[in-house]
């Protein structure tokens, strides 16, 4: 027996099938938990699922298909994709998949590329602009359509990405949430692939076939200091197994008491009290031996 799949160097079509089964089970779960944990779709929810037409968001798209026809909860999902008139978008392959998957879905030209290309110096990263007009617009069709929810199709690894960002550039213990309102207070942002890492969704997006668009049709790059991070994320993935599982789960794990920020703890007005047994005076807590960080194992 070779690698998963082969078998004497060829694939083995029905072990395939099965890891292809399990992969989409796993996805299934880690959204349906994030719902759960976060309260992200509730009963009567219209969301509003933006598609890049890269692999995250038909991802995000496929999953949620899925947990909708299952789930107990009613919700009704509507497809969003902004045509940003980038040079050679291929403005047909969207609807036709969405039309074949008999999703409800709109269609949104506004030429963002243009206005930035325009006000964007030449070598200088697009990225914030573009993220901004396009979240604009989004915020906009989000209300013309009377979407409750804004499905984005951020994972596990950009919110740590982020959270590393944050860290080393911005001097805040600051990630990417699975869920917040907008700052004009009118919108709902959710994240259902916040416990999904990259890798599953790329190899479930080759397996699945999704028509991908090439991110790269605006000719920008990703910002350097981003890249880093992922390159750094990717590395401790292969040399230190269990490390970033450990850090997302160390997310959802604060001690405001064990930190130094004033605004969340009262440390000035911390008074000895007749008490023992709270753990304070451990600065390390090592995870419990087998203790799982996620339930990543346990896949039927
Ligand atoms: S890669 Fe291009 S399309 Fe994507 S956010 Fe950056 S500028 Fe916009």
């Amino acid at each position: 027996m070779g690698a998963a799949g082969t078998h004497g160097g060829r694939r083995d079509p029905r072990k395939d099938a099965h890891e292809v089964d399990k992969l989409a089970k796993r996805l299934r779960r880690q959204v349906g938990e994030a719902i759960a944990d976060f309260g992200l779709i509730e009963h009567g929810d219209r969301v509003m699922v933006c598609l890049s037409g890269g692999k995250d968001s038909y991802a995000l798209l496929d999953v949620l298909l899925a947990l909708r026809d299952k789930a107990p909860v009613g919700f009704e999902l509507i497809a969003v994709n902004l045509d940003q008139k980038q040079p050679g978008f291929p403005a047909e392959v969207l609807p036709r998949y969405l039309q074949g998957r008999g999703v409800p879905y709109r269609i949104v030209e506004q030429d963002t590329y243009s206005v930035v290309k325009r006000v964007v110096p030449e070598g200088k990263t697009m990225c914030a602009l573009c993220s901004r007009l396009r979240r604009g617009v989004l915020y906009r069709v989000a209300s013309e359509l009377g979407a409750t929810k804004i499905a984005l199709g951020h994972h596990r690894d950009d919110i740590l990405a982020t959270f590393f960002l944050n860290l080393f550039h911005g001097g805040k213990l600051k990630a990417m949430p699975p869920k917040l309102v907008s700052d004009d207070g009118r919108h709902v942002v959710i994240r259902p692939l916040a416990y999904v890492k990259e890798d599953d969704l790329a190899a479930y997006a080759e397996a699945k076939a999704f028509p991908l668009i090439p991110c790269t049709l605006c000719g920008s790059q990703e910002n350097l200091q981003r890249r880093q991070m992922r390159a750094m994320l990717r590395e401790w993935q292969e040399r230190h197994p269990g490390r970033v599982e450990s850090i997302l789960r160390a997310l959802s794990d604060v001690r405001a008491t064990h930190l130094m920020d004033r605004r969340l703890f009262d440390f000035a007005g911390l008074r000895a009290e007749r008490r023992a047994g709270t753990g304070a005076d451990a600065a390390f807590e090592p995870r419990e031996l087998g203790e799982p960080l996620f339930a990543e194992d346990t896949d039927a």
